[in-house]
């Protein structure tokens, strides 16, 4: 059953020997994090679902990292200490691969190491949950309207489940708030972030659907497809949804929010 959902940000600096003196700047989100971990704990997770942006992500097909356990660290960021080891969950992965085989393009993989995506939102959210079992699922490049249904599809699974199930979808929002942001600047990376947040405030998933490609296409966002596969796991469940933090420092915009089902 489906017992946490949230959305949350990756940036490697919100891991304390990676962001030092930055992380300063980040509080908001870091706080935020703090608040969510506490959340998560509180609805005694079994199993975190983590979708993330920056798997070994196939154009064309969603993909399920099914390796016996996994190894997360940072070193690619210059974090040598960190490290941290999760067990796997087999039998909700078989049981999603076969709900979604022959509805969506699917691949398993089998790969030691979670990307950064889900290695950042796990190191805060795991705090006091050492013995959880993940599922990391990598999105695709397909349409919208296909990771709503892909998400759709595994609500299924999620909720006969007798596993507690929290769903994490990582991504972070525009990469192009300012001048010295990591993609091109551009006004419309603001205006996609401000209106994805109005919409998620109101529920109105259909709108950020619909919202210009040519806007999301400025404003290079990596949390969208993410964001997507969560609102079809939640649709038909009753919710409210809960912004913990939005910002943007450093030129990408960090946003973490919760669910809470009513
Ligand atoms: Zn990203």
């Amino acid at each position: 059953m489906l017992v946490f959902s949230a959305i949350c940000p990756h940036p490697p600096i919100l891991i304390p020997t990676i962001g030092k003196d930055n992380l300063e700047k980040i509080k908001k989100t870091q706080d935020a994090m703090k608040k969510l971990e506490e959340d998560l704990y509180a609805s005694k997770p079994e199993l975190i679902v983590i979708i993330s942006p920056h798997g070994a992500m196939i154009p064309d097909a969603f993909s399920i990292n099914l390796n016996s356990s996994y190894k997360a660290n940072f070193e690619e960021f210059g974090d040598f200490q960190t490290k941290l080891e999760f067990k796997s969950s087999p039998l909700l992965a078989m049981k999603i691969k076969e709900r979604v085989e022959g509805a969506l393009p699917l691949v398993l993989s089998s790969i030691d190491n979670l990307d950064h995506g889900a290695a950042v939102p796990l190191f805060y959210l795991t705090k006091h949950l050492k013995d959880i079992e993940i599922l990391p699922i990598t999105y695709s490049f397909l349409d919208y309207q296909k990771h709503f249904e892909f998400g759709q599809l595994m609500k299924k699974e999620i909720a006969k489940s007798e596993k507690r199930i929290a769903v994490i979808a990582s991504g972070d929002m525009s990469h192009a708030l300012t001048q010295d942001s990591p993609a091109r600047y551009s006004p419309k990376g603001a205006e996609f972030d401000k209106k994805f947040i109005q919409f998620l405030q109101k529920k109105d998933v259909k709108g950020i659907m619909k919202m210009d490609s040519k806007l999301i296409d400025k404003a290079a966002e990596c949390g969208l497809r993410s964001f997507m596969i969560l609102f079809g796991i939640l649709d038909e469940y009753k919710y409210e949804p809960e912004i913990y933090s939005y910002e943007g420092p450093f030129g990408v915009g960090y946003l973490v929010a919760n669910f809470r089902f009513v």
